[in-house]
């Protein structure tokens, strides 16, 4: 058997952190047992699903790498299908008509509620004769068709992350609406769980991987299986993720959307690695991984039952693994759009002196917009000086020292490391002072503050621009 697993996510938001776990361990499992992933937009809610929802989903799958091997197909473009498996339904005895307008239904519920019922449909119109359902036709009620569920079976299945589970049909809310807006002759909009199994069964699905939110829609699309006559898939039902106070993570929380990790400056590889740890271990332990490393040792043996709470830290720890070993090119390149975002304009002339910082900052990133901040000391030629670096350069002695540099720089015009470093030590020798006070002295300087990245490749850097002489000059003119 070809192990057959799909994404199904519905294309009324952009792509959540949850959907995209979900893809990540079906995408595992397929790749770990050499199996095919499918991917299937579920657009049947026309008033919420949105192109531009679909298009962020599709693209967020990719720039994470979770290609798929089949699809992505449309629900909106299968409706005949749905409608075919409704007809089934109703010619087997197994779905019906039920004309009840919503305020019966809501008295129903009043009713139940009064007297500490639980809500569900109480099945009247399950055996409407053709006299009854012709009088409702008549006063021009439209139907929805509901599946009969029996009250008495009970629902189990073998869940690979769960173990056994067991639902009562009793506790599944009565006979359920498989499509609405339908009329003695016609079938209306064919709704989730109908379709999903007409689906699942269509495309030959046989492990079904998606959140634990679905569980008992489980119990209710088993029941469907059953009576469309078709094998029921393994089920594996992923554990929530929570977020800092144990609740299911929500839009409420902020950031949740994979554009959003993106914009945040979090790299694809970083942020899949820590998806599949939100419910994963590795059987070694290792907590930093490729894709294809992980599906090697995949399997729900090691997938959590309880909720997994999300850790900014820990993704922040992962991500700047990833920044820290990155080849300067290719950070490079993930970078620059971080600052033209913050409005730097950038031409392939400048390619020249972003390099090497690149070069020099990868090594301090947690995250990509952390360029930001960390490179302001290089794209512009002055900078403003901190309170601490004036005092700097304005200590006994100090100014000398920097006019000595300044004067090393016109008169030889060095321009490797090892001209820089020869120059501090002219400079620490002609002024007969300690070379400590010469680096500090020429970082307040250069940089305008006291801290930042290695001095001696910075000023490399502020060199190849033709900085370094006007902030020494700037620096002199606060004296
Ligand atoms: N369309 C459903 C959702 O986005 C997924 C259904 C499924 O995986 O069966 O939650």
């Amino acid at each position: 058997m070809t192990v057959r697993v799909r994404l199904a996510p519905s294309p009324t938001g952009t792509l959540h952190i949850g959907t995209a776990r979900t893809a990540v361990f079906n995408w595992l499992y397929a790749r770990h047992e050499g199996g095919q992933f499918i991917l299937r937009i579920e657009d049947t809610d026309e008033e919420r699903s949105k192109p531009e929802f679909t298009e962020n989903i599709l693209a967020g799958l990719k720039w994470l790498g979770l290609e798929w091997d089949e699809g992505p197909f449309f629900q909106s473009q299968r409706l005949d299908l749905y409608r075919q498996a409704i007809q089934t339904l109703i010619d087997r005895g197994l779905a019906y008509r039920a004309y009840d307008t919503p305020e019966e239904l809501d008295a129903m519920r009043e009713a139940q509620k009064a007297n500490n019922q639980a809500p569900r449909y109480d099945n009247r119109h399950r055996d409407l004769t053709p006299d009854q359902q012709a009088a409702y036709e008549a006063e021009g009620r439209s139907a929805v068709i509901r599946f009969k569920i029996d009250d008495s079976r009970t629902i189990t299945w073998h869940d690979l992350v769960r173990g056994p589970v067991t639902w009562q049909a009793s506790d599944l809310g009565g006979d359920m609406v498989v499509a609405r807006a339908s009329s003695a002759s016609t079938i209306g909009q064919p709704l989730y769980n109908l379709a999903v199994v007409v689906d699942d069964i269509d495309m030959a699905i046989t492990h079904v991987i998606r959140g634990e939110d679905h569980i008992a829609n489980t119990a209710k699309q088993i029941l469907l299986y059953e009576a469309l006559g078709a094998a029921v898939p393994a089920f594996a039902h992923t554990p929530l993720i929570l977020n800092q106070s144990g609740q299911k993570l929500s839009k409420r929380d902020g950031v949740t959307s994979i554009s959003d990790f993106q914009q945040l400056g979090f790299v694809a590889p970083a942020l899949v690695n820590y998806m599949t740890l939100l419910g994963w271990s590795a059987p070694d332990a290792a907590e930093q991984f490729t894709l294809d490393e992980a599906a090697q040792q995949f399997s729900f043996d090691r997938v959590n039952k309880a909720g997994a709470k999300f850790d900014w830290d820990k993704l922040d720890w992962l991500n700047s693994q990833y920044l820290h070993t990155m080849d300067p090119a290719e950070l490079l390149v993930l970078a620059q759009p971080f600052l033209e975002a913050a409005g730097h304009t950038l031409s392939d002339a400048d390619q020249l002196w972003l390099l090497p910082l690149i070069a020099l900052l990868g090594p301090s990133l947690t995250r990509l917009s952390d360029v930001v901040d960390q490179s302001h000391f290089f794209v512009t030629e002055t900078v403003p000086f901190a309170e601490d670096a004036q005092t700097q350069v304005q200590l006994d002695g100090v100014p000398a020292v920097l006019q000595g540099i300044l004067d090393g720089l016109t008169g030889q015009n060095p321009l490797t490391l090892d001209d820089l470093k020869a120059l501090v030590n002219d400079v620490t020798k002609a002024q007969g002072v300690k070379k400590g006070l010469v680096m500090k002295s020429l970082r307040a300087a250069l940089m305008g503050a006291l801290q930042g990245p290695d001095l001696m490749e910075s000023w490399l850097i502020l060199r190849q621009r033709g900085f370094d002489v006007p902030r020494l000059k700037q620096a002199l003119a606060l004296v």
